[in-house]
Parts: structure tokens; C-alpha cells; sequence
């Protein structure tokens, strides 16, 4: 099948070309973090989406060039200063950091570059972007000094978020006398400084102001991008303005298509609200970790519906995560087993599960991926039971499994010690030793579970985790994993 999506645009699937024909080079600018608060594991729905879009493509063998900015300058973070007594910088510098250390926990990729928009190249950059809008009657100064883009000059204003104008204009909603624009949908570019903005601004043609969050992103995009863009990312909530208006500046500007594809992700919602920061309903990652998760656990329950269909959060879903990574570790160990000496020989056989990139084919259908995924370890694990798996078939499996795993990014990373009745204590991996107040509690835990003192048994699991060591019931005996991202 054609790797395909859905792009926003036309709401129709499409099938995906990079726009130099022939080429494998694909260009794709994310949203980034608006640095005046941690994010939330909302905001990393959206990441996880894109490292997902971002990893198949690399698996169909594109080269992807990514950029996600920074928005480390709007009301939000100028507000956060003022509040806390700091420049601008100082207040947004921890944030950035956090942000940095969240995306690894999630193992999310780096995009190539993450630039700033308080950078005075970009602030330059979105300068002379203003003064080109202006020139060509796009952009006017008002009366307030702040300048704003003329939507009625932009016939294809309104094609992205599929908006009617008219409606824009009968809501009646924005008091027209509370704004010095022509008319109401007129978004800033440049907002004139005022006493609330402190000492954050910058010089431009207009006077002393700063610039609008829109024109930051399109600054940047160009800038390192060029004009056109393969695949421009985001929530559901930046299509309108934020995407809109995106595309009406840098068009407006260069005259060119600026992105070819349009990708948005559907909400995580908590009790079927979109979680979010003014609502109050977010969790951020060192939340959940505190809760005893891990950042790989986090990761799955963000990743496994299709970033199209909602996405609601639940401490069951995160339940069910670390359960259906537990499965995939118990497979995978018992494949390696079985596989020994076979996995270093065997060649990579493609013949194996072609339908996992298929269904990411489809418009990332994660959903069908995993379901497949799930289904082989269902089938794999019978013909185990039974002895009828070769060491020649699980390498093949195991083999697979590297590729996919190249996309999922889902393997602990780490192994596991058994302790089985009857059975000495066995390491896989001696590099990875188990310390020996963890295997004392292991053993007398082991001993505990054989006297069903199940009491006993669930303190003596508390310890371990306590310790930072996960302790599972198998069919197989009691399993001691070091956990991850803790
Ligand atoms: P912000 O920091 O608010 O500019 O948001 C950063 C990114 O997170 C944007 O792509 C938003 O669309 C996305 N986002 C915000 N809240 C959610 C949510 N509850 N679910 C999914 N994505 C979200
Ligand atoms: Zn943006």
C-alpha cells in the first residue's frame, strides 16, 4: 500500500510524496512547547505522534529533517516573568530544561534543531517578514501602533480551519470598539509594547513591541526549511488561528505553497475534557513517574490509539500499558531463548510481518500495527507451548522485532532475573547484576508466595519497588526487573 494521510487541508487521505520528486529528503516543522509551565502529558500526546510520524518515515527509508520551536515569548511567559520577579529568560530557562528532560524520558527523538523565538535571528527574520506583508497591503499599522495582518486580503484565509469568514464577522462576539483593527479576525504580528510587557521588547520599523505567536512560527519554519514544507504538525486546537494564519504570512510573503501536508492530532482528554493547563485536569511526566510508572509505560499509553481518535487518559490505561509491555518482554525472552546461537546467523527476512508497516502506512494506524503485533505474540506463544517454534523462526521474530522496535521504541533495556521454585537464581546478563539486598528480598519473597503469605509477598514487593525493582507473578516464577525511567 502507498503510505498515505490525512492531511487537513483537502480532510481527504492523500497519498505522501516528498515535494522534490525522487527525492527522500522530507522536511517536517512541529509546534513546540509554550515555555511558561511544564507541559502536559497532553502537549506529549501531540510529541508522541510526531516521533511516531517522524520514525515510520525514516522505516520507509526518508531522510527526515525536523524542527520544533520554542515559545519562549507571548503573554503567557511575559506574564510568568512579571509574576515571579525575572527576566524573561531566567523564567523560561528551567521550563526549556524540563521539557528536554521529558522528551527523553518518553524517548522521544530530537528534532534537528529547536530554535528559540526570542533568537535575534528569528526576531530579524519575523522583522522583515512584517515589513514584506506591509508592502504588499497584507499588513497594516493601527492605530494602537501594534500591526496586524488584513485577513480580507488573503482570499484563501479561512481553507485550512474550513471557515466561513462571514461567520467571523456576525458573531458579534469581540467588542470591534475593543480593538483598533479593521476587522475582527485581523491577528497581531507585531504588538506595540505596553507597561504589563516590563522590559521584554524589541526595536522594529513600528516602535518598541514584540511579535505576535503566528508570525514566530512561520519565521522559523522558513528560515530553516525554506518555503515549502513536506509535513507541518500540531494539535487539533492550532488549526485555527494559529495554523491559518501561519499559512496566510508565509504565503502572503513568498508566494508559495507553504506546506504540502497538514497532520493534526486528536486531544488527550481526561473525564472527556481536553486536558489542559487552564482546566487544571493535567498530569505532567514527573507526575505520573511518581505514581510508579515508567517513561517507556508512558510512552505506549500515549502512542497506541491512532492520533486521530481522541485519547482518553486513565490510571487503568496506564495499567494496561505496562501489562501489554510485559507481555512484549516475556515474548521476547522466551524468542531469545529459543533463538540462542540463530539470532547473530540469521539474515533479516522482510518476509516477516509485513501487515506492522502497512497499517502505519495507512495514515499511522498504530492501533492496527499493534493489533498485529499482538496477535504474532498470541500465535508465536502457542507454537512455543507447544515446542513447534524453531530457533530459526524466532530469530526471524527477534529480527523483526529490532525493525519495529526502531518505530515503537518500547524495549525495556533492561533484564530480567527469575526466581522459580526449585530453580537457582538466574542473571541473563551478568554486566546487569542484581544486588544482593534485591535478590534476598526476591528469595524471601518467592518463599512467601510458596506459603501463600500473600501479605507478606506484597510487602516484600513494595520493598523491592521501593528499591527501584519490579517484581512480577508468572506461570514462569516470580520476574525482577529493574525499572526503567525512574
Ligand atoms: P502549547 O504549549 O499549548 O502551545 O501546545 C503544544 C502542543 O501540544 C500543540 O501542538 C498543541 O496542539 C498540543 N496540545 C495541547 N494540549 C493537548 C492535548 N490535551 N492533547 C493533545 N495535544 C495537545
Ligand atoms: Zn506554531
Amino acid at each position: 500500500m502507498a503510505l498515505r494521510f490525512f492531511n487537513t487541508y483537502s480532510r481527504k487521505l492523500e497519498n505522501f510524496a516528498p515535494r522534490d520528486p525522487g527525492s527522500r529528503n522530507v522536511s517536517i516543522y512541529t509546534c513546540g512547547p509554550t515555555v511558561y509551565s511544564r507541559a502536559h502529558i497532553g502537549n506529549f500526546r501531540a510529541y508522541i505522534f510526531e516521533d511516531l510520524l517522524q520514525r515510520h518515515l525514516e522505516l520507509r527509508g526518508y531522510k527526515v529533517h525536523r524542527v520544533m520551536n520554542i515559545t519562549d515569548v507571548d503573554d503567557k511567559t511575559i506574564r510568568g516573568a512579571c509574576d515571579a520577579k525575572v527576566s524573561l529568560s531566567k523564567f523560561t530557562e528551567p521550563f526549556k530544561q524540563a521539557f528536554f528532560e521529558d522528551i527523553k524520558t518518553l524517548r522521544i527523538k530530537r528534532a534537528d534543531e529547536f530554535p528559540a523565538a526570542t533568537d535575534q535571528r528569528y526576531i530579524d527574520r519575523m522583522i522583515e517578514m512584517i515589513g514584506v506583508l506591509i508592502a504588499r497591503g497584507l499588513g497594516y499599522q493601527a492605530e494602537d501602533k501594534s500591526v496586524y495582518f488584513r485577513i480580507n486580503k488573503f482570499p484563501n484565509y479561512g481553507k485550512l480551519a474550513h471557515f466561513d469568514l462571514t461567520q467571523l464577522q456576525s458573531t458579534g462576539r469581540v467588542k470591534h470598539d475593543e480593538y483598533d483593527k479593521e476587522h475582527i479576525g485581523d491577528f497581531a504580528l507585531w504588538k506595540a509594547w505596553d507597561e504589563e510587557d516590563g522590559d521584554v521588547g524589541w526595536e522594529s520599523p513600528w516602535g518598541r513591541g514584540r511579535p505576535g505567536w503566528h508570525i514566530e512560527c512561520s519565521a522559523m519554519a522558513t528560515a530553516l526549511l525554506g518555503d515549502r514544507i513536506d509535513i507541518h504538525c500540531g494539535g487539533v486546537d492550532n488549526i485555527f488561528p494559529h495554523h491559518e494564519a501561519e499559512i496566510a504570512q508565509s504565503e502572503g510573503v513568498t508566494g508559495k505553497q507553504f506546506v504540502r501536508m497538514w497532520l493534526h492530532c486528536a486531544h488527550l482528554l481526561v473525564d472527556g475534557q481536553k486536558m489542559s493547563k487552564s482546566l487544571g485536569n493535567f498530569y505532567t511526566i514527573p507526575d505520573v513517574l511518581t505514581k510508579g510508572y515508567t517513561g517507556r509505560e508512558i510512552r505506549y499509553a500515549l502512542m497506541r490509539v491512532h492520533y486521530r481518535v481522541p485519547l482518553n487518559f486513565t490510571w487503568e490505561g496506564m495499567k494496561e500499558a505496562r501489562e501489554s509491555l510485559g507481555r512484549i518482554d516475556d515474548w521476547l525472552q522466551r524468542l531469545r531463548e529459543i533463538a540462542g546461537d540463530e539470532l547473530d546467523k540469521s539474515k533479516i527476512d522482510n518476509h516477516f510481518g509485513h501487515e506492522f508497516g502497512d497499517a502505519l502506512d495507512d495514515d499511522l494506524n498504530i492501533s492496527a500495527a499493534l493489533g498485529f503485533l499482538f496477535e504474532t505474540i498470541r500465535e508465536t506463544n502457542r507454537a512455543m507451548d507447544r515446542n513447534k517454534l524453531d530457533a530459526a523462526t524466532a530469530a526471524g521474530w527477534l529480527n523483526w522485532w529490532n525493525r519495529i522496535n526502531e518505530v515503537l521504541d518500547f524495549e525495556s533495556g533492561t533484564r530480567h532475573f527469575w526466581f522459580r521454585p526449585l530453580e537457582v537464581t538466574r542473571s541473563f546478563d551478568s554486566s546487569d547484576a542484581l544486588p544482593e539486598e534485591v535478590s534476598k528480598l526476591a528469595e524471601e519473597r518467592m518463599q512467601a508466595r510458596l506459603a501463600k503469605d500473600f501479605r507478606k509477598s506484597d510487602e516484600l514487593r513494595d520493598q523491592l519497588n521501593a528499591l527501584g525493582w519490579e517484581a512480577r507473578d508468572t506461570k514462569d516464577g516470580q520476574k525482577i526487573t529493574r525499572r526503567v525511567g525512574v
